[in-house]
């Protein structure tokens, strides 16, 4: 017998060069090093100096590889020639692509810089596309995060000045009892992990998952609660109840750290009712109860009232924040038992969650022996841990009730003292920031004319009727209708709804939809079929598409590149520059501040150019302000490198921390460097500032991290960052909702704007649930994103479509039964909006009124080059399809968005369903459209995608035989 025989060799030269990056298969930004041999991507590991993954590398990072040699990457400008979706385009030079989208855009500029809608998906460079959109004059500017996690991010900073995920991070080295609340596997996705590798491995820490879905980071729980979609709220109010009845509360952090003793004006019918009282320096007043009077609530060593009510000597009366947070929640309406039913959660084991948090802070009590100096000079010999951690996002985000879910999670963390303690929730610099921060939305009327700057950036922060975007008739003034009295407090925008309003010229038509990296003629949109149908739609009286002109960019061919105009095609992310940026979407740890780069591991062969350089070519063609220097010509003619080094926000302060000042031997502030990117590269692509000991807790109120947060910019000034129980911004809102004040919402928005805008946490029943019928519609439907996918990128790479190729709808047993289907049988769902059909797939870990699938998955047959019969066309699905961007007419049949009234989050969550048998022979998932042609200049698209053949040797048995 013969055998085959080859020499093994155990070291093979694998690289010759390798370059550190960041990756970008998802949202984490960990850091990478990318193995090059004969100057191809041979490997990808994760950076072990770096601070984000400390070497961790997850499947979708060293997938990276694939989505660099996707078959579905873009190739050429391509201007459409046929009808929109029908994939008739030629490709064009970059200089008739750039000429093309600089007459619209100056068309736009010149008559109403407002006819430019410019939303960008999840792209990572936010402070550029903002401050572009700022200087071109339009205020229809915003990234996804309206469709994502506003909620988490506005009711964090509304709350305790910062937020989960980029905003902080559980103190994983002491926490003893951690919850997680939902949550999308994608944001924090390796530090998570990391995390909860590091709690699993100690016997004295609990992790609890609320979730309706036992999967992911839920499957390894040590006790898994599986709530009921959208009641999250009620089960943590309901755990305030438990702690207050049994005293188990920090009143000395609450006093300390918080508006908790704060006097709350108590005269209804008043212009100031629910409004703090203050002092003639604007000081907010605590009553003091040495000398039993007011006193300036924010000086340090006062004894302040928590209860009671008190009279001020203009007889005015008012009650601390801390009593009306207390009568509400001890409220019967919020005890375990009363809240069982709605939750799902027996009333025996929201008291033990209760009793178990109770225990960990206050028994479990840690003590660092550091010594640190608080905000008001006063020395401190050791820091204070309460050993409890919380963590949620989308899971809880995407709810019509989310932005109050969120800040009742907060306030439980408060009750707890908690936050930025040892073994806590730990804020991440350059948070905490005041709560709210700055700056207000520009786009007011009067600040958005022909050719000239807006005087702010289009995001930012409402703290009352007078900061919104509004007429003089309270008309919106945005297109997606942020910052309007539907949403005043839409920090992010509603990309979700940016389609619609143009389609529908409300509140006004658009001339040119500029749209980077969002999927939204596909998964990245509600009622995808109904979406499509406004992008082709026709202006009968013009004869044009009612959006006339839509331009998008993109690395690849998603389903978006089909309804555009014009494509403009970007790299992959290991063929550019970037930032990540301390200005924009940080990656700083508890630890310290950090901030990174991508840099250009490989050039493109193809004729694609990095976005963020043809932002900035189209700004300096425009003569956009900021983006041409005194005599009219390029700012930044090196492109986006150029500006990350260069560009300066206020003197001294830029995209980049690291390696400032001519010599580059400051950080944080120092003019810019010429070297810095050299000096980033050699330092593995980030930088790093680890805080002394003394500033990584407590940073709300510590002193020495105080002057370093104003130093480096993070903050205005050194002052203590108060947490807010009571929010008086939402009350600002309510009182003009009940008529007082010269800005008032229209009466048909006011009872939803008293509902809504309560100055503490509420509960209330998902909106769309609370319109349809329950009995017709008896089931949750949500969806969750894989560990193994990012978004619809994931789910054209070659390697993890291995894992993820279809999406089954995943369904308790129990249900099955009922309906009478097991696995891989064929089912129709039904919403209010329409009808999809898809697979079934049994299971028990999940809470049994509830059915979810993976996102992003199912495709547009043909897009993304994938061949037209491929699973995820023919098997895969979207919910998307059933989810309405508006939701059911109200009493005066008006159609508000699918969106958290306070900040217009999409409730993606809030979907209500049923569920039927399908018997019929056709087994494919519906609906099904039309494939998608192959896009000119699309690349070749082999059969089986290999990868790594032509690095082995030559007659080695593992090549193909072929
Ligand atoms: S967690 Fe995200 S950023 Fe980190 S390696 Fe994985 S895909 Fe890349």
């Amino acid at each position: 017998m013969a055998f085959r025989q080859e020499r093994v060799d155990t070291s093979p030269k694998v690289f010759d060069e390798i370059k550190n990056t960041t990756c970008y298969m998802c949202a984490c930004r960990c850091g990478i090093r990318v193995h090059l041999l004969n100057g191809q991507v041979r490997y990808i590991e994760g950076n072990p100096d770096h601070p984000v993954n400390k070497g961790v590398l997850c499947g979708k990072g060293s997938s990276g590889i694939m989505q660099h040699l996707s078959p579905a990457r873009l190739s050429n400008p391509l201007k459409r020639v046929g009808p929109r979706g029908s994939g008739e385009f030629e490709e064009i030079s970059w200089d008739e692509a750039m000429e093309l989208a600089t007459g619209w855009l100056d068309n736009c500029r010149r008559t109403d810089p407002r006819r430019l809608a410019f939303f960008t998906g999840r792209d990572q460079s936010q402070s550029v596309t903002a401050m572009w959109a700022s200087k071109f004059g339009t205020p229809n500017h915003a990234a996804h995060g309206g469709f994502c996690s506003v909620n988490m991010a506005a009711a964090g900073l509304y709350t305790i000045g910062g937020s989960f995920w980029e905003f902080g991070e559980p103190d994983w080295e002491h926490t003893r009892y951690f919850m997680m609340f939902g949550v999308a596997e994608d944001h924090d996705s390796n530090p998570i992990k990391t995390g909860l590798g590091q709690l699993k491995g100690r016997e004295d820490a609990k992790f609890v998952s609320i979730n309706p879905v036992r999967t992911g980071y839920s499957a390894i729980a040590d006790e898994w609660i599986g709530i009921r979609p959208g009641t999250d709220g009620l089960f943590v109010l309901a755990l305030v109840h438990e702690l207050l009845k049994s005293q188990n509360v920090d009143l000395d952090y609450l006093v300390r750290y918080s508006n908790a003793p704060w006097l709350v004006r108590e005269e209804p019918g008043h212009p100031e009712h629910g409004l703090f009282l203050r002092d003639e320096d604007g000081n907010p007043l605590a009553w003091e109860r040495e000398n039993n009077a007011p006193v300036n609530a924010l000086l340090p060593d006062i004894s302040p009232a928590l209860a009671g009510t008190f009279e001020m000597p203009d007889g005015v009366k008012a009650r601390p924040a801390f009593e009306l947070m207390a009568n509400r929640y001890l409220d019967a309406s919020y005890s375990a038992e009363n809240v069982a039913e709605r939750t799902g959660v027996s009333a025996e084991t929201t008291r033990r969650v209760a009793a178990e948090l109770a225990h960990a802070a206050f028994e479990q009590e840690i003590e660092l022996e550091v010594e640190w100096t608080d905000w008001a000079g006063r020395k401190h010999d050791r820091m204070i841990g309460r050993p409890v951690a919380m963590h949620a996002m989308r899971g809880i985000s995407a709810h019509s009730n989310g932005f109050h879910t969120c800040r009742a999670i907060h306030l439980l963390q408060m009750l707890l003292g908690s936050i930025d303690c040892p073994g806590g929730f730990r804020y991440k610099p350059p948070f905490p920031r005041p709560c709210p921060p700055g700056p207000k939305p520009a786009g007011k009327p009067g600040e958005v004319k022909p050719m000239e700057p807006m005087p702010g950036p289009p995001l930012g922060f409402t703290t009352g009727p007078e900061d919104l975007l509004v007429d003089e008739n309270g008309n919106p003034c945005r297109i997606d209708k942020g910052f309007s009295w539907e949403h005043p407090v839409s920090s992010h925008g509603l990309m979700h709804m940016v389609i619609h309003n143009a389609w529908a010229a409300d509140p006004y038509p658009i001339d040119t939809l500029f749209l980077y990296m969002a999927n939204m003629a596909w998964n990245s949109s509600m009622n995808t079929k109904g979406t499509l149908d406004m992008l082709t739609d026709i202006d009968p009286e013009t004869g044009e598409y009612r959006i006339p002109h839509i331009i998008y960019s993109d690395a690849y061919a998603s389903e978006t590149s089909y309804y555009a105009d014009l494509v403009l095609p970007d790299t992959t992310y290991l063929e550019r520059w970037d930032c990540i940026s301390l200005l924009d979407r940080p990656i700083s740890s508890a630890h310290g501040p950090s901030d990174s780069i991508r840099q250009p591991v490989v050039q493109p062969d193809r004729n694609v150019r990095p976005f963020q350089d043809v932002l900035i070519d189209l700004g300096a063609r425009l003569g956009l302000p900021g983006f041409v220097n005194e005599e009219g010509a390029p700012k930044y003619p090196g492109g986006y490198a150029d500006y990350m080094v260069n560009h300066e926000r206020a003197p001294g302060l830029g995209p980049l921390a690291g390696w400032r000042g001519e010599d580059g031997e400051s950080f944080g502030r120092g003019a810019p460097n010429p070297d810095q990117l050299q000096k980033y590269i050699e330092n593995g692509g980030f930088w790093h500032h680890d805080l002394p000991k003394s500033q990584q807790y407590y940073k709300h109120a510590n002193r020495d991290y105080l002057e370093f947060a104003e130093y480096m910019g993070f903050i205005p000034r050194a002052e203590q960052v108060v947490m807010q129980i009571y929010s008086e911004p939402l009350q600002r809102f309510r009182l003009a909702a009940e008529g007082h004040g010269d800005v008032q919402p229209p009466d048909d928005l006011r009872e939803r704007v008293k509902t809504y805008f309560d100055p503490l946490p509420i509960w209330y029943q998902p909106i769309e649930e609370s319109m349809v019928s329950l009995d017709e519609y008896p089931i949750h439907a949500i969806t969750q994103r894989p560990m193994a996918m990012y978004h619809s990128w994931g789910s054209q790479n070659a390697w993890l479509r291995q894992i993820h190729g279809y999406n089954r709808l995943c369904m308790h047993r129990d249900l099955a039964q009922e309906i009478g289907v097991g696995d891989d049988d064929w089912v129709y769902v039904e919403s209010h909006n329409g009808r999809i059909k898809c697979q079934v797939k049994t299971m028990t870990g999940v809470e049994r009124g509830t059915v979810w699938t993976w996102n992003a998955i199912g495709k547009r047959r043909g897009a993304w080059n994938l061949d037209k019969d491929s699973a995820e066309g023919e098997k895969g699905f979207l919910l998307n399809h059933l989810i309405s961007e508006l939701l059911p007419a109200g009493s005066g049949g008006r159609r508000m968005s699918n969106s958290d009234p306070v900040t217009g989050q999409a409730a993606w969550f809030d979907l209500r369903v049923r569920i039927t048998r399908a018997d019929d022979k056709d087994k494919r998932s519906e609906p099904v459209f039309e494939p998608l042609q192959r896009l000119p200049g699309a690349l070749d698209r082999p059969k089986d995608l290999r990868f790594g053949e032509e690095f082995l040797p030559e007659g080695s048995w593992r090549r193909r035989q072929s």
